[in-house]
């Protein structure tokens, strides 16, 4: 099988009545580039950039950003990557950045909510930013938005550092995209309110299935909660792809879940645009893409969102499976 699936290295990802599809992939350093284009990744999806803030004893600098940034968009070769703005806090800390102690790190000062907060560190990965999308295809993303107010704030902070680069006669890239993770229930039932502002999303499985559930994500003994098939889950999912494409922006989906087999023909099914995962499940995931008929995943996906349990929907795709060989 790896052999069939190597074949599809440079192949489209479509489905079997001709669907296109993107798959792209997560990384975390600049040097991930290579397993991407050595996988066939048709994007990053997502770039998590704190690994320059935790392989650090102090903030990085605008230069030190801008570099690792050009090098990502460049390796890709046109081809779009999606960045997302610093995402410390949760179980992420730094020790040079001391954060307070909290009750609730995954409910605390995190993310978009210290980027808004501490504008001077959000300002200098903005503009290292916004200077690296010259050199390719950069889309930028912030996460943890909850509500209209926090992207709205945060687009303006994006606005103001790119007229100041462009006042300064900076070459900046020609279209940057502007999106956000979708990784809280709040934000997915407003998608229709969030969609005109955003170029498009990018639904944060990981943290989305934590919240719905109140269920700790790295906390094991309430780990059987964590259900990305259940309904109430596939609902938010089609929620935002529903209104997303309402308003002609696109949709895709960074966490585990986009790179899982069961989940694959269920979120095919739902109009998903885009599905990044790791580097290694691309090949795999575009070889089952290219056996799946759209039409008929779409009754698949009606059926799941109609499901009562996780269990009921895995069973739903099991059978679909069988008889679809
Ligand atoms: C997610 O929450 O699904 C996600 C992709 O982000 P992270 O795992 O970095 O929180
Ligand atoms: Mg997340």
């Amino acid at each position: 099988r790896l052999k069939e699936w190597a074949k599809l290295k440079d192949a489209p990802s479509l489905s079997l009545n001709g669907e296109q599809f993107t798959i792209g992939a997560n990384i975390g350093t600049p040097d991930d580039v290579k397993s991407v284009i050595d996988n066939g990744g048709e994007a990053v999806g997502l770039m998590r950039s704190e690994f320059l803030y935790m392989d650090s004893n102090e903030l990085p600098t605008e230069d030190e950003q801008f570099e690792a940034y050009k090098k990502v968009v460049s390796g890709m070769n046109g081809k779009q990557v999606v960045i997302r703005t610093m995402d410390i806090g949760g179980d992420k800390h730094l020790p040079y950045l001391p954060l307070p102690e909290e009750m609730n790190p995954f409910l605390g000062y995190r993310a978009i909510r210290i980027s808004l907060d501490r504008q001077e560190i959000f300002r200098t990965q903005l503009r290292a930013l916004i200077r690296a999308s010259e050199f390719g295809k950069l889309a930028i993303m912030f996460p943890m938005i909850a509500t209209v107010d926090e992207f709205k704030q945060a687009k303006k902070i994006f606005e103001e550092e790119k007229s100041k680069l462009i006042e300064q006669m900076v070459p900046v890239g020609a279209n940057i995209e502007v999106g956000m993770m979708m990784e809280i229930p709040a934000a997915a039932m407003i998608a229709d309110k969030l969609a005109k502002y955003v170029d498009f999303f990018s639904i944060g499985t990981n943290d989305l299935i934590q919240y719905s559930f109140a269920a700790d994500r790295g906390n094991e003994r309430v780990s059987y909660l964590y259900q990305p098939y259940n309904p109430s889950l596939l609902r938010l999912i089609k929620n935002t792809i529903k209104y997303a494409h309402k308003e002609g922006k696109w949709v895709g989906m960074c966490g585990e879940m986009a790179g899982d087999q069961v989940a694959v023909p269920i979120l095919m099914g739902m109009g998903l645009d885009e599905f990044s995962m790791s580097a290694t499940s691309i090949l795999q995931t575009r070889s089952l893409m290219r056996k799946l008929d759209t039409k008929k995943l779409s009754e698949l996906a009606n059926s799941a969102l109609n499901a009562e349990t996780n269990d009921d929907v895995i069973k739903l795709v099991k059978e679909f499976t069988q008889h679809n060989k």
